[in-house]
This record gives structure tokens, sequence and C-alpha cells, in this order.
């Protein structure tokens, strides 16, 4: 048996009816990743030994958790006590965390053997991977290509088999669009759901953990496991948890679609709209009630999230200063020019512009034209999915623009940016979405839909997700192929 071909679910099984051992799971995920890894370059850390020994501590117990035994990818911007967590940059290349983020503890709590950190862009600041420090993540689809981003290695690690599954963070699509680009399901929660206590800030008022998986069964329960209130961070929920997989299961009563008015559509490549609107149709044979609506702020989601998140990121980001964390240039005369050494010489060029982006937006005199302005649009955004949810139970779009492109085609910033275009206004409001896998273009790339749901509605998102990826698969997720048959 291929292990690791397996979903989460399907590994959960047979550890459950003890027909394999953790050890065994977990040597076949490192003798995975050792194949694949000069191919793919998904981890930063691959924790050989470690996980082994994990894994054996793990077949001994008694009673062992819920993901016993179960071998999981983290993105490197979560910190683990005495791990590296270096969030892709030379700053932290030699950082160990002394804590664990809350959402990789309740993980390990429940037994899962975590297998390794991957590789993402410098502070979670792209669309690719490829601003990563240390190297370029391939896509498993088409190794010329990218994985998407930020979350690229944890995404391209689900999808080459080196992992069952994997945590993501998503700011304005970092776990979405990396999954619509791998053909993976990748969900964002809504703000707030998960705790961010010990997810390294980009920008506090969008970060989000989540899961990137094969399946969206392995979705439910993996956000169930790491969503609910955390003293140690202030602003997550302490709305109840329901039982995700279970719920997932249940009737959906309601199942009214608003999709994206046709100019919202222009400009996006023609075989993700072709998709996109073959999932309508998808939709429609579930029973869906379909409705067009317009969102006339939405053109302005993606400008107010490129101010407002590198505002939030050039205070968060002011701590790496050489003192604290990390890396320090230590031939400076004095102590400003080490300040200025350090960060020269510590980030990479894009969390630079970012940097430099959110102190203009926020210095005296521009306040008010950039960053006030963004927020006061922001507003109307929320307002405007507000004002859908009225309507409207579920809002359908493409998950991303484009087909994973080829690595270096996106050498300016501006075009890296529009990747963005119909998660960026998700994040800003703060409501649930998910990304599925629903096609595939001509030259087999995956295509992702977009599945938003209103505030703490993640269990009618995961029971239409559930729903719609069944008919997709019965329908042969190859759109192209059918058509040919
Ligand atoms: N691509 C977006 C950016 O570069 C989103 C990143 C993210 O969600 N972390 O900011």
């Amino acid at each position: 048996m291929n292990l690791t071909s397996l979903s989460l679910t399907g590994l959960k099984n047979l550890l459950q009816k003890k027909e394999v051992k953790a050890q065994e799971v977990v040597q076949a995920y490192l003798e995975r990743i050792e194949e694949m890894e000069p191919q793919i370059n998904s981890f930063i850390t691959v924790l050989g030994d470690r996980s082994l020994e994990e894994a054996g501590r793990i077949d001994r117990k008694k009673s062992p958790g819920n993901l016993a035994g179960i071998p999981l990818a983290i993105k490197d911007n979560m910190v683990i006590q005495g791990l590296r967590s270096t969030c892709g940059s030379k700053i932290l290349e030699n950082y160990k965390g002394s804590y664990t983020a809350s959402a990789v503890e309740k993980l390990m709590k429940q037994d899962a053997a975590i297998i390794g950190k991957t590789n993402l862009d410098e502070f979670a600041m792209g669309s690719s991977t490829e601003n990563s420090a240390f190297y370029i993540t391939r896509n498993p689809w088409d190794r010329k290509r990218v994985p998407g981003g930020s979350s690229g290695g944890s995404a391209a690690a689900v999808a080459s088999g080196e992992a069952p599954a994997a945590l993501g963070s998503d700011t304005g699509g970092s776990i979405r669009q990396p999954a619509a680009f791998c053909g993976l399901v990748g969900f964002k929660p809504t703000y707030g759901r998960v705790s961010r206590y010990g997810l390294i800030a980009f920008a506090s008022s969008l970060d989000q953990i989540g899961p990137i998986t094969k399946t969206v069964e392995d979705s439910a329960f993996l956000t169930q496991l790491i969503a609910g209130r955390d003293p140690q961070d202030s602003t997550s929920s302490s709305h109840p948890v329901p039982q995700y997989p279970e719920e997932m299961k249940k009737d959906l009563k309601s199942m009214r679609v608003g999709y994206l008015k046709q100019e919202m559509l222009e400009g996006i490549d023609p075989e993700v709209k072709e998709i996109y609107s073959h999932s309508l149709g998808y939709l429609e044979d579930l029973g869906a009630e379909l409705q067009e609506l317009s969102f006339p702020v939405w053109k302005y989601g993606l400008f107010c999230y490129y101010i407002i998140a590198p505002c939030e990121a050039s205070s968060n980001l002011a701590r790496y200063d050489g003192v604290r964390y990390g890396f320090r240039h230590n031939k400076a005369p004095d102590l400003s020019q080490m300040y200025e050494n350090t960060r020269t010489e510590g980030f990479g060029s894009e969390v630079k512009r970012r940097i430099l982006l959110g102190t203009f937006a926020l210095s005296a005199g521009y306040y008010e034209a950039y960053y006030v302005k963004a927020a006061k649009t922001r507003d109307l955004i929320r307002k405007e999915f507000e004002d859908a949810f009225q309507k409207v139970d579920f809002i359908v779009t493409p998950t991303t623009p484009d087909l994973p492109f080829l690595i270096g085609a996106k050498k300016d910033p501006i075009s890296m940016y529009l990747s963005d275009w119909f998660t960026a206004p998700v994040s800003l409001a703060g409501i649930p979405a998910l990304s599925l896998p629903v096609g595939f273009s001509q030259k087999k790339l995956p295509v992702g839909l977009q599945i938003i749901g209103n505030f703490f509605q993640e269990s009618n998102l995961f029971k239409l997700a559930f729903r719609l990826e069944k008919k997709v698969k019965l329908s042969g997720p190859n759109l192209h192929r059918k058509e040919e048959e």
C-alpha cells in the first residue's frame, strides 16, 4: 500500500485499526521527502529523527490522540519550541522558537508527528514562494511553475505526497491561492477562529492560520482541532467550535449561491473563466439557487489591502533590529549603524518594499490620505459582503485570476500583487473562504473555486464544499478530458 498517497482521514483509519504503525507511516513520508525534495524543495527543515522518535513514543501510548502518528508539515512562520523558525528570512535564519504556536500545540496534543517546517515567501509576503531567502519551491504538477504562495512549501509538500496535510497562514490569500495552484483544499477560517499566538506577525488584523489538505473532510477535521478561544490571543473568538466533520455530512438547508457578474471576470485567464462557469453548472446540479451579484467596491479591495497590510507589516517588523532576534550585523561602528546594516542585509527586497510602503503611508501628512482612506474602504468592503449575505448563503469566485505561472514570470511586483484580486477583499472583511479544486486546464494545471461564507459559517462552507467535491470527482475533475470523452 502506498501510504503517501492517502488522505489524512485515510491514514487515520489505518492507524486506528492498527493496520500500520506510526513509525512505519513516518518512515514512509521521510522516504518520500528524500525522493521528492531535490526536485520540489518544499521544506526548510525536515525533522527526520525527531519525528521518528515521536512516532515511536506514540506507538507505545495506550490511548493516543486523534492525530496519532499522522505526519504534518507546518509553515515556517509558526514557532515551535526549540526548532528553527525562519519565516523564510535571512534575518531569522538561526532563530529558534522559545515557545510553540497554539495551533501547532493543539495538533501535538493530539499526537501528530510534526515532520517538518515548510518554505514560504519571506515574512509571508508574496504569491509564488519565489521571495523565500533560501530557495524557490516548485509546483509538483509542473516543476517549471510556482506552487503559489506564500504557503507554497506547505501546498507543494501535500501535493507531492511529502505530507498528508499541512498548516499554512493566510493574510490576503496565502492558503487559498497555493492550494488552488497545487490542486488542494485550502481553508482560511473566519478572522479570530484560530489563535494567532506563535504565528510570526505580518498584518495582525488579517493573519489567520488554516489547513491545506487533499480533501474537504481533512480540512474540516484539522480546522476543528485548531479552532477555538485562546487566552494568549485576545483577538481569538469564544464562538463555540462545532464538530465540523460530522456537521459537514448533515443537510444543507439553504443553498443560495451568489456568483460574479461577467464584467468582474474581465482580464482573467480564459481557462480559469471557463472552469469557473463550469463549476456554477455543478452547483446548479446540486440544487443551488444561483444569483448573479455585482460588487462595485470589490475593485478597490486589492489596493486597500496593499495599503493596510504593509502599514501593519512596517510596524510588526520594527522588532527585527539585530538586538532581540536572529541575525545581527556586528561590524558597525555604532548602534544606529548596526540597526541599519542588520535590516539592510537581513531583509529581502520585497519585505523592504513593504516596509517602505507602509512607513510612507503611515507618515505624518500621508496618514489621512492613505491609511485612513484604506481603513474606510475596508469598512465599505465589509458592508458590501454583509449586504450580499442578506441575499445569498455563499459567494463563489475563481480563487485566482491566473493558472499556476512560470517561475520568474511575474518580476513586476504589481503583476504579482494582482494574484490576490479575488482573495484579498475576503481577508479584509474577515470572513471565511475555502478553495476547492474544480478542474484542470488543457496543460493539466489545477484550478480552484473560492467558496466564501459569512462570519463563523465554517460548518456550512464545509457542507457545500463537501457536496461539490463529490460532484466534481464524479464528473471527473479534468474538465477537458471529460469533454473529449
Ligand atoms: N500575496 C499576498 C501578499 O503578498 C498575500 C500574502 C499572504 O496571504 N500572506 O501580501
